[in-house]
């Protein structure tokens, strides 16, 4: 027989396995609970987006649009796009379903995101983002709600040593203007510049302060400051957002070279970097962009919002020392069964415990007792069950303690035999008392 070549996941997209699944779930649950308690409303948007939305949107010159993108024709030879991002789709739903006009929304997603980028630790082609956007508020205000909601996520999570880091990019005409004294600062030094940094002085000038080469970060040093082109009036919402993310107790750093990779904002910017992260450190981004409601064809409207890529937290969760698969407590119940009497008695009350709100492993195939107490065992359950040919029979069960799930107690771990009929009140009972 021909052995069949073996199919592999495509390069950058990975499989999130059973045992790293719970640790996803806990990530995933705590977002969701800090959201609804902040007011925020889950959006789902599609994956795949007509192409145009994301050129128009995120901008032709960065490095997401001009190479990162997924884009095919499809059998209409429509040219479709995986989403890169979620706002541009959570922007263009908006539009499409009047949420925007004359109203205030707090929205959130997660989901997928694609780019085609080169896979290292903390960068994937699919990765994950849990995103909210905030529209309808020009006012410094809500910008310090979003950093507390994200501050106090990151505190349930246990993440530690991460910074904060905020930035100004002010409105048009202060960026307009610090680009050409950037462009020509930069342009003094055209020697010191590599091939990428050369390119975007036309194309980009503002990400080159986002560069990852070192000499050019050290050319940097000495550039002029965006902060000092910002109009009074975005001079004072930054300082205003300050004074309210001081009264939160939540420490910052004004980091003037911050730009974010997108072309869409303006004003407030932010990141929270992880300090023992290397290149891959931002966690979550993201910052004011009150042009883009408009620029998709929607009325003006204010927003402002982050994404925050999950694949980073959760490493840094377990560089960190959570608990990747926390299998104790996850079973309450094994039922260990010998012969076809057994089975179907087992498989009535392993039904009959999860009606009752408990989490019951059943044993199913062939096993010998010994081999099935070896699983019971594996499971992390804290009770076996157990029906012998006699207990069939008789129609009773053995509850055998396996564990005690609090460690305080200590009640003597003692084997009984029941009857079937009782099997749910004994054990939960019993389970409340070990
Ligand atoms: P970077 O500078 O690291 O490329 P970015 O500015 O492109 O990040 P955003 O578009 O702001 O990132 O996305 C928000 C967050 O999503 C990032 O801070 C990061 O945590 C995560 N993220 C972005 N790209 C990837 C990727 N390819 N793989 C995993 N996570 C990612
Ligand atoms: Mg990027």
């Amino acid at each position: 027989m021909n052995k069949q070549s073996q199919i592999k996941a495509i390069r950058g997209m990975n499989d999130i396995l059973p045992l790293d699944s719970a640790l996803w779930q806990h990530v995933e649950t705590v977002c969701a609970d800090v959201f609804r308690q902040f007011g925020y409303q889950q959006i789902r948007t599609p994956l795949v987006e007509s192409t145009q939305l994301f050129a128009r949107s995120i901008g032709a010159e960065t490095d997401i649009v001009s190479k990162e993108m997924y884009t095919f024709e499809d059998r209409n030879g429509d040219s479709l796009t995986l989403r890169p991002e979620g706002t541009a789709s959570t922007v263009r739903a908006g539009i499409e379903n009047g949420l925007f006009y004359n109203q205030q929304q707090r929205l959130w997603y997660q989901g997928p995101m694609f780019r085609h980028e080169r896979p290292q630790k903390g960068r994937y082609r699919q990765f994950h983002q849990v995103g909210l956007e905030c529209y309808g508020w020009n006012t410094p205000d809500i910008e310090a709600e979003v950093l507390s909601l994200v501050a106090q996520l990151f505190d349930r999570l246990g993440l530690k040593d991460t910074e904060l880091q905020i930035n100004s990019l002010g409105d048009d005409t202060a960026r307009a203007n610090y680009r050409d004294a950037l462009v020509a600062y930069l342009s003094q030094h055209r020697d010191a510049l590599d091939e990428d940094s050369v390119r975007r002085l036309t194309t980009n000038p503002l990400r080159i302060l986002d560069s990852k080469n070192a000499e050019v970060q050290a050319l940097l040093g000495d550039a002029p400051n965006i902060l000092t082109f910002l109009s009074d009036s975005s001079a004072q919402h930054f300082e205003t957002l300050q004074t309210y993310l001081t009264d939160l107790g939540i420490a910052f750093r004004i980091n003037s070279r911050l730009v974010r990779g997108l072309d869409y904002y303006n004003d407030t910017v932010f990141e929270w970097v992880n300090k023992d992260f290397g290149a891959q450190s931002t966690v979550c981004g993201g910052g004011r962009y009150d042009g883009l409601v408009a620029q998709l064809g929607g009325q003006s409207t204010p927003a402002f919002g982050f994404g925050m890529g999950l694949e980073r937290l959760i490493q840094i969760l377990q560089e960190q020392g959570a608990e990747s698969a926390n299998q104790t407590g996850f079973t309450d119940v094994f039922i260990v069964s010998v012969g076809e009497a057994a089975r179907r008695q087992a498989l009535i009350l392993q039904r009959d415990l999860i009606q009752a709100g408990l989490a019951v492993n059943c044993h199913q195939g062939a096993g010998s007792m010994k081999n099935q107490f070896k699983r019971a065992d594996k499971s992390g359950a804290t009770l076996a069950l157990v029906i012998g040919e006699q207990e069939a029979q008789d129609v009773t069960a053995s509850v055998k303690p396996l564990r005690r799930p609090k460690s305080t107690s200590q009640a003597p771990l003692e084997q009984q035999t029941i009857a079937q009929n009782d099997v749910v009140n004994v054990v939960t009972n019993l389970l409340e008392s070990l």
